[in-house]
């Protein structure tokens, strides 16, 4: 299709974009537990924040709940992939709940930093969103010892005195440049401030962010496929628009306002972490009927990251059920 002045309007598709490893191994191991105790299976929070997979798996018999209080003692209980603090899982033993942890194993490695720092005798800067599930879990590790960080002012404000061991860790679907700012405003106040390991920006954030970046730069518009409660996906929105560019996320493709191609000819489309492939189809088809037929790929990274599921989901459990 064509514009008045004869230009094509076409798509371009971000690459990679979609499910991460953490994302497939949640919704296997929520699948195999169905398979494996038949419904109803128990799921604290969404498994992962995608409304169309929650829709799916509740059709499928999954019973999502709010706390693990509300499991029927003895049932079936996942923890999502964003992870749990360890006084739910003390609750979730007490009741004598079956559990299955989907947490990420990312975010399981950003747990482990928690202890071991807040063992070593250090307080720690949690940079991270305070009501977000992930920080939740992270920050139950070690409260005495966490204060959390959203923005680079909050940095200026902190009590912790200059001289405090500290450390800081970040929830692991951030903003890469924002929390480059966090970590930056951290180590003017505090020098001597312990990095993790290795960062806890976790690959698949980052690589869809530069896929992202990538794309904005040669679109007139940006639509990120996603739920509203989907952190990396907004990240995505965010670092489109520092571009420059206008940029929406879209839960479900009747959400696309036409308003917004107004003398567009070129869309960037890419979807969060948690957003399944077939969102990005239903937003491609309606795209194409006002005319955006032509569909690129540009991709910027190759991912072949898998998680193995939990090992109670391998053989030996099914065969001891
Ligand atoms: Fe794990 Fe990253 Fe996926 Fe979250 S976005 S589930 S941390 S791989």
């Amino acid at each position: 299709s064509a514009d008045a002045a004869g230009v094509a309007k076409k798509v371009i598709l971000a690459e990679p974009r979609g499910f991460c490893a953490g994302v497939r191994r949640a919704i296997t191991v929520v699948e195999e537990a169905l398979r494996i105790h038949g419904p109803p299976v128990y799921v604290r929070k969404e498994i992962v924040h995608n409304h169309r997979v929650v829709a799916e798996l509740s059709r499928r018999g999954v019973v999502f709940v709010d706390s693990e209080d509300e499991v029927p003692e003895g049932a079936v209980c996942i923890f999502s992939a964003h992870g749990v603090a360890p006084q739910v899982r003390r609750n979730a033993e007490a009741r004598r709940l079956d559990v299955i942890d989907a947490t990420c194993p990312l975010v399981t490695k950003v747990h482990q930093e928690a202890r071991r720092f807040a063992d070593a005798g250090r307080s720690i800067v949690l940079i991270g969103h305070r009501e977000h599930e992930e920080v939740e879990g992270t920050y139950g590790e070690a409260p005495h010892e966490i204060t959390i960080v959203e923005k680079a002012e909050d940095v200026a404000r902190l009590e912790l005195p200059g001289t405090a061991p500290l450390a800081f860790l970040t929830q692991t679907t951030l903003s890469v440049d924002e929390t480059e700012d966090i970590v930056q405003a951290l180590r003017r106040r505090y020098p001597s401030i312990v990095a993790p390991g290795t960062g806890d920006i976790c690959y698949a954030s980052q690589n869809r962010q530069d896929a992202v970046k990538a794309v904005a730069a040669r679109s007139d518009l940006v639509l990120v496929v996603g739920s509203r409660n989907s952190s990396n996906s907004l990240r995505m929105v965010e670092v489109a628009r520092s571009l420059g560019v206008p940029a929406y996320l879209v839960p479900e493709a009747e959400a696309l306002d036409e308003g917004w191609l107004d003398g567009v000819r070129t869309v960037g489309v890419s979807s969060g972490a948690s957003a399944p492939e077939v969102l990005v189809e239903e937003l491609l088809g309606r795209l194409g009927r006002l005319g955006y037929l032509e569909i690129e790929t540009a991709r910027t990274a190759v991912e072949d990251v898998v998680f193995k599921p939990p090992a109670q989901l391998s053989a030996g459990r099914a065969a001891r059920v």
